[in-house]
């Protein structure tokens, strides 16, 4: 016997599929959409639809942009000497608060046996690369402070030892097991201007 209607349990299902929405935020997100005035619900789901449609990956940083090459790869004033190692798009929003001014690298996540996750899957070979053919003068490691993020870190570290390129880790003062979107401004700028050669 199907309680809600079938419209409203669909809906309730997807909401539910989003990180840290669970069943009953879902309902209520749901119910309030429901009640909302049509043009708010339409809205959201034309923001929703061009979400996928309208952003494409950088084919130079894998960061999420409009249109590839990202309007930082295209930027002539940043420092082409400093490439900056995050994990995700949100990283490079992060760091950007700092005022860094080099380029960015966007792995797609980091190595995680427990999930599967080798360095195949994630753009190193792609960084590798960059470096070839890029005025790269300094690699600077900011994965999160996680023992996944680390291990990552240590990895790229080991696969540039041979290159000359200088390689530096973020400093610490991060929260260990945190988030580096969720890191403050300050605790950021610190741990960048911190950062030690490995
Ligand atoms: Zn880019």
């Amino acid at each position: 016997m199907r309680v809600l209607a079938k419209p409203v349990a669909r809906l309730v299902e997807e909401l539910s599929r989003l990180p840290g929405i669970g069943p009953k935020t879902a309902s209520r997100l749901t119910f309030y959409l429901l009640r909302a005035p049509k043009e708010q619900a339409q809205a959201l789901s034309q923001a929703i639809g061009e979400l996928q449609e309208k952003i494409v990956t950088c084919e130079i940083c894998y960061n999420i942009t409009e249109a590839s090459p990202c309007p930082i790869c295209r930027n002539e004033e940043r420092d082409r000497s400093l490439l900056c190692v995050v994990e995700e798009p949100l990283d490079v929003i992060a760091i950007e608060r700092t005022g860094y001014k080099g380029l960015y690298h966007v792995l797609g996540g980091v190595i995680s046996p427990m999930e599967g996750i080798g360095p195949e899957n994630l753009k190193i070979a792609q960084l590798l690369r960059r470096l070839e053919s890029e005025p790269v003068k300094e690699v600077i490691l900011a994965t999160n402070p996680s023992l996944e993020g680390e291990s990552t870190a240590m990895y790229i570290r080991r696969l540039l030892s041979s290159s000359p390129v200088k390689v530096t880790r973020i400093a610490h003062g991060l929260p260990v097991g945190g988030d580096l979107e969720y890191a403050d401004q300050v605790t950021l700028t610190r741990a960048l201007e911190g950062r030690r050669e490995m």
